[in-house]
Order: structure tokens, then sequence, then C-alpha cells
């Protein structure tokens, strides 16, 4: 009988599983489909909040530790399993007017950031920008992560350590006895623990323990990708919401929509036209390039993206890991470290407060 069962493989499961394996404790990973295969596979992998100046200090506290703990872990996971996630720090221009918002952030935080205004002062930094971009925000320190390399090296830090994990094994109950976790039950056959995480993203809320108590709902975003040459496009760009992100071997993917129409996948030729058009409109040399793919994942969507990392307040044993909304990349290596504090009942390194079941999410 593991310690600790997971419920869910995606980022957050997986890193979740992979450090309390590596903090000396037995666990099981339980995942209806393949590991990695939903919203954290989709994502554009940039390690900032979009705006992070428009969000609440607890979603800051999480991108901020974060983005000091992703070179290590990313350094980790190639050492033990080969696979590079392109962790790259491409930087993100963000097309934004200066504000009083901004101008306290990035004091808050000490981010490195600069105010751009003219055509060629943007062009300087990134060339392949149209004429609408011609101010905003330049952030040179962003990093981002190509997203099934990420999970890709964390399915294979589970085989190199021999974290015991299930693929193709929906949970469809959460065994509850006398106010305690016992188990879950998943494909007619109960599997036991004394703690089980929900790490489900967007299927979070779909058991009876969490109906109705966690407010966590799926919000479709799609994505597509252009098939273009290493160094025709080297920055994030980031206007009205679309952005643009280069990837190592020239790819770039121009993302995203935000759609409130419950668990559909389905991509649209109106989606693509729409991202087509506002990457367009960021890197026009993008009008010349094949679309290569579309494709679309569902975000675990709160309504402030302020995430559950907390044990549930009535049902003993009972942790949820969930509603990391448009951030579970950038949220997720600080987000782990502060649920596996109190899994570990350690001082947590955070003020634990905003994540709570309770709390505004
Ligand atoms: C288009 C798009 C762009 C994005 N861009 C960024 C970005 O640039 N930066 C960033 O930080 N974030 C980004 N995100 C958000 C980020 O991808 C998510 O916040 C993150 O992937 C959530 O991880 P997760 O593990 O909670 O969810 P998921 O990756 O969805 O994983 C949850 C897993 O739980 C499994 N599961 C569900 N129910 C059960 C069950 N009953 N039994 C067993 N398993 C179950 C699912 O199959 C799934 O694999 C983006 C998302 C999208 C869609």
């Amino acid at each position: 009988m593991p310690d600790c069962i997971i419920v869910g493989g995606g980022v957050i499961g997986l890193m979740t599983a992979r450090k309390l394996f590596l903090e000396g404790m037995d666990v099981l990973l339980l995942e209806k489909g393949p590991l990695g295969g939903e919203s954290s596979w989709a994502g554009g992998g940039i390690v900032s909040p979009l705006y992070p100046w428009r969000y609440h200090e607890s979603v800051n506290v999480l991108a901020e530790r974060s983005k000091k703990l992703y070179p290590g872990l990313v350094t980790q996971l190639l050492d033990e399993t080969g696979i590079d996630s392109e962790l790259i720090t491409s930087g993100l221009f963000t097309v934004t007017e200066n504000n009083q918002a901004i101008q306290q952030w990035l004091q808050q935080w000490s981010v490195d950031a600069q105010y751009i205004s003219g055509p060629d002062a943007v062009k300087a930094i990134e060339p392949a920008v149209g004429p609408a971009v011609d101010h905003g925000l330049w952030m040179p320190d962003i990093m981002q992560v190509r997203n099934p390399k990420i999970v890709s090296a964390l399915k294979a830090s589970f085989e190199h350590h021999a974290i015991p994990f299930r693929e193709q094994l929906a949970v469809d109950d959460i065994l509850i006895k006398n106010g305690r976790v016992r188990g879950v039950s998943a494909g007619g056959e109960n599997y036991y623990a004394e703690k089980i995480v929900i790490a489900s993203g967007a299927w979070s809320a779909q058991f009876a323990a969490t109906r109705g108590t966690v407010n966590v709902s799926p919000v479709k975003g799609q994505m597509i990708m252009y098939r273009g040459e290493p160094g025709l496009l080297k920055r994030i760009v980031l206007s009205e919401g679309h952005y643009v992100i280069p990837r190592c071997d020239g790819r770039i993917l121009a993302g995203s929509t935000l759609e409130k129409i419950g668990f559909d996948k389905t991509v649209s030729t109106e989606a693509q036209e729409e991202l087509h058009q506002a990457a367009i409109e960021l890197v026009p040399l993008l009008a010349d390039l094949p679309i290569e793919r579309q494709w679309a994942g569902l975000r675990p969507g709160t309504e402030k993206g302020i995430p559950y990392i907390c044990e549930h307040d009535t049902i003993q044993g009972l942790y949820i890991h969930a509603g990391h909304f448009r951030n579970g990349i950038v949220l997720g290596a600080a987000s782990v470290e502060l649920m596996a504090d109190i899994i570990q009942n350690r001082r947590p390194w955070c003020d634990p407060v905003a994540y709570t079941l309770h709390a505004e999410h």
C-alpha cells in the first residue's frame, strides 16, 4: 500500500509525485490517459504569467519562486533522462501602456524590465515585429520550456527512478470512511492509501468529494504552430492576449483562445483564422509560413487563477492540487514545493492561506 496516491498525470501530478517520491514517500500515480497528454502537453510553456501585474499577489509569489527553480529542475531532468526540456531565455515583449500597476509589480519583485518606445527601439529587440508593435514592456529574463519535452522528461524521470504509475486508468471515486480517505476506486478495483492528492486538472471537481467545493472548470485554449527556421523570431511577443513563441527548432506557436464551453477539445477554423490574423499583425513574416498543426487543451480554470494547494477541510488525508488555470507551468514548480510541505507536515515555505479550500480562487 503506497503512502500517497496522486490522481492525474499532468505536470502538477507528475511533479508532485516525483517530489514526494524523492523525499522518501511511497507513491502511486494514476492517470486516465497517457501521462502528460492534456493541458500540460498543449500549453505554451512561458515561465511567466501573461500580464503578471493583473494577478493577485498569491499567484506572483508562486511564479517568482518557480522562475528560480526551473533551471535546476530542467538540468536534473536532463541528467536523469537525457531529455532536454528546451528551457530558453527568450525574453517577453508585451505591448502595453506603461502604468502604475506595472511599476509597482516591477519594484515589488525586482524584475529586470525596460519600457520601450518607438518602432526602431522595438525592432532592436525583435527585428521580426510588424509596425503595430511599436511600444511596450521588455522583460529580457523571461524563460520558456517546451511542453511536450518537459512532460516526456518527467515521464522518463519516473522510469529512471522506478516511480510507480498506471496509465489509461481513470479514478472513479475517492473512498472515504469516518471523515478520512481510505483510497480510490479505479477500473473496478480499490487502491488504498492514507493520502490522496487530486491533481486532475480541469477534471478536479468531478469527484463526489470535490464537487461543489472545488471550483475548477475547463477553459479551452486553441493554439496553432508554424513551421519556420531557427532565428526567424527570437522573442516571445504578446499583445492583447495573443502571443507568438519561438521554439528552438524554428517552429513558432501562436496562441491562444479562451473558451468556456465544457470538456470539448475540438479545433475550429474560426480560431485558426483569429490566431493567424493576430499572429501576422505581431510578426508579418508568419503570413508566408505554413501552419503545421492546430490543437486545443483544457486549462484547469479558476476565476482568479489562484490554485488550490491544500488539504480538504473536512476529509482528512484528501489534498487538492489543482486550478492553475493559464499558469500551470510557471506556478508548478513552486506549487509542488508547497503541496509537499503540507503533505509532509512541514512548515510551509510560504503562507498557504490563499490556496485553501474556502479562499478566493
Ligand atoms: C493553449 C494553452 C496555453 C498555455 N500556456 C501556458 C503557458 O505559457 N505557461 C503556463 O504556465 N501555463 C500555460 N498553460 C496552462 C497550463 O498548461 C496548465 O495550467 C497546466 O498544464 C495544468 O496542469 P495540470 O497537471 O493541473 O493539468 P493537466 O495537464 O490537464 O493534467 C491533469 C491530468 O489529470 C488526468 N485526470 C483527470 N481526471 C482523472 C481521473 N478521474 N483519473 C485519473 N486521471 C485523471 C487527466 O487525464 C490529465 O492528464 C496553457 C494551457 C493551454 C491550454
